[in-house]
């Protein structure tokens, strides 16, 4: 306690000296309380963040939440009136949170979407060998990672192994502090010579990432015994790996950085930081207007593939459900009209202006962490039509919420998340977020005024009437 009061007096000094001009960014617009708000926040999205580490973990939490508030099962519903709370679960890897509005959902709804599968590492199928007397796990990464961070990092085991009798078994290794961590090891600079010449994309390839598993050799060699403590542990024969989603994350807890404790240092904070805001949001909103959800969709980093990802019918599907038991019956127009009307924010998060790199970013135009709420403009016929954006404008000036724009350096990078696939139905989609510093690394930093303005103006979205229907 002590120490998040002098936290509060090192933040709230500066601001009553500078009134809250634009140096002070997103902290000189928050009042004394709404900056202790913004910081007790981040702590909730600490311990989120923390256990939410890939999408089954982000699901189980979501669900967890879901159902502690009251929130029934969609599909085991036939009947819903304003103002009810529901959920959609779809296969463990992606959820919707749903609130009724006043308005029935077939004259258009408020959606907020975001991804909440991270880069990582994944097992192959046949996973386990032997080399140099260590046991080891064959891998392939998911989404677009630096390689050479993943060395000499501890890494937990999370996932779930799916057994022909139809069992599941649920593994977590290194989540606790007392469990064992696994490491991929690197050349030390002592006899990496032949190596120095390798580009940056290659200083660790895709086959070197693979970490060490087991190093007792045993009486029938070391992959024999990794087996055995396996089968012994967690009933899984090497077999049951066919059937297995496990994934290899840093194990590191977030951690506050900086002296002033201003940022938040986490894995996985693309795009888990949106997605909590965005479900924490719908929950905070009053009884919406219009009904309102929280999609949160696995898969985003490689491509919104599966029937799991923003390219499934999935949420469609769940709006014609939603329909279906609001009004009893159900039509395909009806759905196609209600789709049209609706308005969906896309949260993700965004490349902020790096201190040491500054000039990958064309600064007029770029994004700045602790700079408040981000209106990505990425150009090129992907960007939400103005009419649309200035609908957002008015919402974030109402609400008095720091805000600023972000588009790529022309020619020199770029990126995209679900909006091109949310919008392929005909509904009105922004791309927003907020800036993070060190994207899709092991460790990434994010504002904790920025996580707090983009929930609050999340929580302003659902509640609003926004400008419906064309
Ligand atoms: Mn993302
Ligand atoms: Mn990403």
């Amino acid at each position: 306690m002590r120490t998040v009061l002098r936290v509060l007096v090192l933040l709230t000094l500066p601001l009553l000296a500078t009134g809250g001009d634009d140096p002070m960014g997103a902290w000189g617009t928050l009042s004394p309380d709404e900056q202790k708000e913004a910081l007790s926040f981040a702590e909730e999205y600490k311990r989120f963040i923390n256990v939410s580490r890939t999408e089954l973990t982000t699901v189980r939490e979501v669900l967890a939440f879901a159902r502690a508030h009251g929130y029934k099962d969609l599909f085991a519903t036939d009947k819903a009136s304003p103002g009810d709370r529901l959920f959609a679960l779809n296969r463990d890897r992606a959820i919707a949170l749903i609130r009724v509005g006043r308005k029935g959902s077939r004259e258009g709804l408020r959606i907020v979407g975001a991804h909440i599968d991270s880069p990582r590492i994944d097992l192959k199928a046949r996973p386990i060998y032997s080399s140099g007397g260590y046991a080891l796990f064959q891998t392939i990464y998911h989404g677009g990672i630096k390689k050479y961070q993943w060395s000499s990092l501890p890494l937990m085991l999370l996932g779930r192994v799916d057994r022909k009798d139809g069992t599941t078994v649920y593994v977590e290794v290194g989540m606790d502090p007392t469990d064992p961590v696994f490491v991929i090891p690197d050349l030390a600079p002592h006899v990496d010579r032949d190596y120095r010449s390798r580009t940056a994309r290659e200083v660790i390839k895709g086959e070197e990432l693979d970490p060490i598993v087991g190093s007792l050799p045993g009486t029938d060699g070391v992959e024999k015994a990794i087996l055995a403590i396996l089968a012994e542990k967690y009933g899984i024969e090497r077999d049951d790996f066919v059937s297995g989603e496990l994934s290899l994350v840093p194990a590191l807890p977030p951690r506050d950085v900086g002296l002033d404790r201003a940022l938040v240092g986490a894995y996985g904070q693309d795009d888990r930081l949106s997605s909590f805001c965005a479900y924490r949001a719908l929950e905070a909103a009053g009884p919406p207007e219009r009904s309102a959800i929280a999609f949160l969709v696995d898969n985003e980093e490689t491509g919104s593939i599966n029937n799991t990802g923003a390219t499934s019918s999935f949420l469609k599907d769940a709006i014609a459900r939603l329909i279906e038991i609001e009004a009893g019956e159900f039509g395909e127009n009806v759905l196609r009209n209600a789709l049209k009307q609706t308005q969906v924010i896309s949260a993700d998060v965004t490349t902020g202006i790096n201190p040491l790199f500054a000039g990958v970013q064309e600064s007029t135009n770029a994004a700045k962490v602790g700079h408040g709420v981000v209106i990505k403009r990425y150009g090129r016929g992907q960007d939400a039509h103005s009419e649309f954006i200035a609908v957002i404008r008015g919402i974030l000036d109402k609400e008095g919420i720091a805000w600023q724009t972000h588009t790529y350096k022309v020619d020199v990078g770029g990126g995209g998340t679900i909006a091109r696939f949310l919008s392929k139905e005909n509904m009105d989609v922004i791309d927003m977020g907020v800036a993070i510093l060190s994207m899709h690394s092991t460790f990434s930093l994010s504002s904790k005024a920025d996580l707090f303005l983009l929930y609050r103006f999340l929580t302003a979205f659902y509640e609003g009437e926004g400008v419906g229907g064309r």
